[in-house]
């Protein structure tokens, strides 16, 4: 592999804001930043830790006030010689970064400091995705989860049944190739066999058992991550039901609680408002569609059209009445009939429940006075089932690869019992042992880390 070239790039989201971060990376990050660098002393003199003050000049221009840390390799963050300069946000940091390029660094890929990282053995596989997935998290549950496979939760899972794996596959292939050896050496010899009764040749080598065991714990491994969807792309709670229930004086009620406000804005795509809100960890995406109504340039149909469209791309609704009129006179509480699940809600509780709803059955609430929200909050966490404090979150690459896995176990176990040939056994376990070392990153290919490492943003 040539040698890596020094890279560049904007750590920090572009905008103004009141500091960036630029990242400057490889075997000549010193020299390229003490090209434009000026403080007390250059940086290649400054030990690793430590940061300095001074100005990025670049042909007798000042471009900005920074500090700059030096990282010295391998103790950094991609193991190579690694400046971090902080300078000003918005524009500032943007001529930082066109100097350090005309200074001969090279503008880097999306997470080619974190594909160095794993290059350089500073991550794992595991380790260098759970650095894009606690940047794109949800909410604290989701984040929490990547950042136990920072910690290296999934490799600390995985590495031991993928070598056991491997070792399954190794005996399975000496037995295929020197039946006798494995015999005369004595091999472990354990209860069941490995089928091939006619040829009888390399029986009581593989035992049934071992590769369920090891099916059962891959298994296991995918089961933890089961519901790392909701963590991933949190709830979808869209608020139904007739016009001046009170929908939007609840979405707002929810949205504007302490704490819980993200953000309010017009929905880009769906003509909807959308605001976050984090129950137990998990985003919860609260959906109101009352400004449909609003819109005169929607026709009625367009409207009812779109609000349909929600109730059924949502995970939960939340159907709301007006408790203080006539239950008679409205339209009753769906069943579930679309397979949604419905929280029913009845609004405006401070001029009283209407004697015609049965009690019990919906939470009561008044927007206005802002009674019951905590009822409510509660109804819709139930849809969350909070999730497990060793949960860890798996990118859908590792959850496919996982799969895979228990798959090939699976096939390599009934070729086992079924009395298979020894050859289909370890394919299977070679497969299998592919998937799993293909989580840890064992033998990675450019194609499949360029597949990985390019869905990171830039500068990562
Ligand atoms: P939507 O059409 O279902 O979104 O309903 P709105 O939120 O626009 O509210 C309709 C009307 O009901 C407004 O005049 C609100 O002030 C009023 N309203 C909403 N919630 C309550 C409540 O809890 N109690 C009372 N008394 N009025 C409410």
């Amino acid at each position: 592999m040539p040698a890596p070239d020094t890279i560049a790039a904007l750590a920090t989201a572009p905008g103004r804001g009141a500091l960036a971060l630029v990242r400057v990376s490889g075997p000549f990050a010193l020299g390229v930043c003490d090209a434009l660098f000026r403080g007390r002393s250059p940086l290649a003199g400054t030990a690793g830790g430590r940061a300095k003050t001074g100005w990025i000049i670049r042909g007798g221009e000042e471009l900005d006030q920074v500090v700059a840390t030096v990282f010295r390799s391998p103790k950094s963050f991609t193991g190579e010689d690694l400046v971090e300069i902080s300078c000003h946000g918005g524009r500032s940091a943007g001529y930082v970064l066109e100097a350090l390029v005309d200074a001969g660094a090279r503008p880097a890929e999306p997470g080619e400091f974190t594909k160095r990282a794993f290059l350089n053995g500073r991550l794992d596989l595991t380790q260098a995705e759970a650095v894009a997935a606690i940047v794109d998290s949800s909410g604290r549950a989701a984040q929490r989860a990547s950042l136990r496979l920072l910690k290296g939760a999934l490799r600390e899972r995985l590495e031991p049944v993928y070598t056991e794996v491997i070792g399954l596959h190794a005996r399975t292939e000496a037995g295929i190739e020197f039946p006798e050896d494995l015999e005369e050496n004595g091999a472990r010899l354990r209860e069941g066999f490995l089928a091939d009764e006619a040829g009888g040749r390399m029986d009581r080598i593989l035992g049934l058992e071992e590769v369920e065991g090891v099916r059962d714990r891959v298994r296991g491994i995918g089961e933890q991550a089961g519901r790392s969807d909701l963590l991933e792309s949190g709830l979808r709670c869209v608020f139904s039901g007739p016009v001046n229930v009170g929908k939007s004086s609840l979405f707002n009620r929810l949205l504007g609680r302490d704490r819980a406000i993200v953000t309010v804005e017009p929905g880009t795509t769906r003509d909807v408002l959308e605001g976050a809100i984090e129950i137990d960890g998990v985003s919860v995406t609260l959906v109101d569609t009352a400004g449909l109504r609003d819109s005169t340039s929607l026709s009625e149909e367009e409207g009812t059209r779109r609000a349909l469209a929600e109730r059924e791309s949502a995970d939960l609704i939340l159907e709301v009445r007006d408790g203080s009129r006539d239950a008679g006179r409205q339209r009753p509480f769906p069943g579930g009939e679309t397979g949604v699940p419905v929280v029913a809600v009845l609004n405006k509780a401070d001029l009283g429940i209407h004697r015609s709803w049965s009690r019990g059955g919906a939470i009561e609430v008044s927007a206005a006075e802002c009674r019951g929200m905590g009822d409510l909050l509660r109804a819709i966490g139930i849809h969350l089932d909070a999730a497990p404090s060793q949960e860890i979150l798996l990118t859908l690459r590792q959850r496919g690869a996982l799969e895979r896995a228990e798959r090939s176990l699976d096939a390599a176990a009934d070729a086992l019992r079924g009395g298979g040939l020894p050859e289909i056994v370890s394919f299977e376990l070679a497969e299998a042992s592919r998937a799993l070392g293909g989580i840890l990153g064992r033998e990675p290919t450019e194609g499949m880390l360029d597949a990985i490492f390019s869905r990171f943003c830039i500068g990562k």
